[in-house]
């Protein structure tokens, strides 16, 4: 989608620290981390949300989120671990209406959830 500021990651057209890619992924560094570790996992076939996703692409996210665990124990996580979050529309907070992974980890993030 030619507005959307991950499709445009994707491109190349914004840079970000990449973790990782590959032909149907990108990981790379949130821009403004809450925590010491905190990626973004996203699919290149712009998905406006979770709550958008269908049947035929849920083999992609199920390697999305396995691609999101080893560079989550790459960066130092697997001991103590750290959350996966997808946030879905407005009221989950979805900021970015490209479906993404959020990994945070590095520190203890408690109950709270934002
Ligand atoms: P959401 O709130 O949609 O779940 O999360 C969107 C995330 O994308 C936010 O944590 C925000 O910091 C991150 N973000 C927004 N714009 C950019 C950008 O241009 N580059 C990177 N690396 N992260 C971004
Ligand atoms: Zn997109």
């Amino acid at each position: 989608m030619s507005d959307c500021i991950f499709c445009k990651i994707i491109a190349g057209e914004i840079p970000s620290k990449k973790l990782y890619e590959d032909d149907e992924m990108l990981v790379f560094h949130d821009i403004k981390p809450v925590a010491p570790v905190h990626f973004l996992a996203v699919p290149k076939k712009h998905i406006n949300s979770l709550l958008e996703l269908e049947e035929a692409d849920a083999p992609l996210i199920g390697r999305l989120l396995h691609k999101a665990q080893e560079i989550a124990k790459q960066q130092g996580c697997e001991e103590k671990g750290g959350r996966f979050i997808i946030n879905a529309k407005s009221d989950g907070g979805q900021t970015v209406n490209h479906l993404h992974v959020h990994f945070l980890g590095g520190r203890a993030l408690g109950i709270r959830i934002c």
